[in-house]
């Protein structure tokens, strides 16, 4: 892997995004030299979706990298990284926000969460649906909850090169988002993201309203 190529697509893809609008580098089967150089060109938050895999690339990289946990959690993996990430985006159950308040009192701290959403049609994919969420976020053990907090929602479009199904489903996360925040978090400066868009759809996850977005192969493959 070229890391001047890499650093390259990095800034083409910073200086492609608004200012707010911020970039998680998804950096799952990248080499931690590789990580390290983007690190050294001023990005902090990078993305992975495997807890050893993350738990390892940590152990090699400076302290204040920003660790973003973007895949499927499994509530019996939540101790190895909520005692460190900066955030955890998949969540979709009310037993793994419990596992993760729990865990983060052990830890003592608090850990922003957000709430996974299924928008895509693909059933493979994980998420909540909006009546999930309302009973979680209605439920006496989440008003217990101190250490898990809810900053926001993730999700994924369909893989598609079909825009328009792909800004539909953009659409309706952001207005999953809308809802949420009106209707629990009316007063909470603190849900505020919107993580949605990956190499080949972030600038139409932008256009929707997107806060955060989640890129692997743009910048380390050169492909999308
Ligand atoms: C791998 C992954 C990404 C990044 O995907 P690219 O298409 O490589 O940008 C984003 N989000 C999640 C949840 C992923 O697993």
């Amino acid at each position: 892997m070229d890391t001047s190529e890499v650093i390259k697509r990095w800034r083409e893809v910073k200086e492609s995004l608004p200012v707010g609008v911020k970039l998680v580098a998804v950096s799952k089967h990248v080499p931690v030299e590789v990580i390290a150089a983007l690190y050294r060109a001023g990005q902090r938050a990078f993305g992975e979706n495997r807890v050893q895999e993350l738990a390892r690339k940590r152990e090699a990289l400076p302290g204040d990298v920003e660790w973003h946990m973007i895949g499927h959690l499994q509530t019996n993996k939540a101790r190895v990284i909520v005692p460190f990430a900066a955030m955890i985006h998949g969540v979709d159950s009310a037993r793994l926000l419990e596992t993760i308040d729990r865990e983060g009192a052990r830890a003592g701290r608090v850990v922003p969460c957000l709430l996974q959403f299924r928008v895509a049609s693909e059933e493979s994919k994980f998420g909540m649906t909006l009546d999930e969420a309302r009973e979680l976020l209605e439920s006496a053990a989440f008003a217990r909850m101190k250490h898990a907090r809810v900053a926001g929602v993730m999700s994924m479009a369909t893989f598609t090169l079909d825009e328009s199904r792909v800004r539909e489903e953009f659409a309706r996360s952001r207005e999953l988002f809308e809802t949420l925040k009106r209707d629990y978090f009316a007063g909470d400066p603190g849900f505020k993201e919107l993580s949605m868009g990956m190499s080949g759809d972030y600038l139409l996850a932008v256009a929707a309203g997107s806060t955060l977005v989640r890129v692997g192969s743009a910048l380390f493959r050169g492909d999308d």
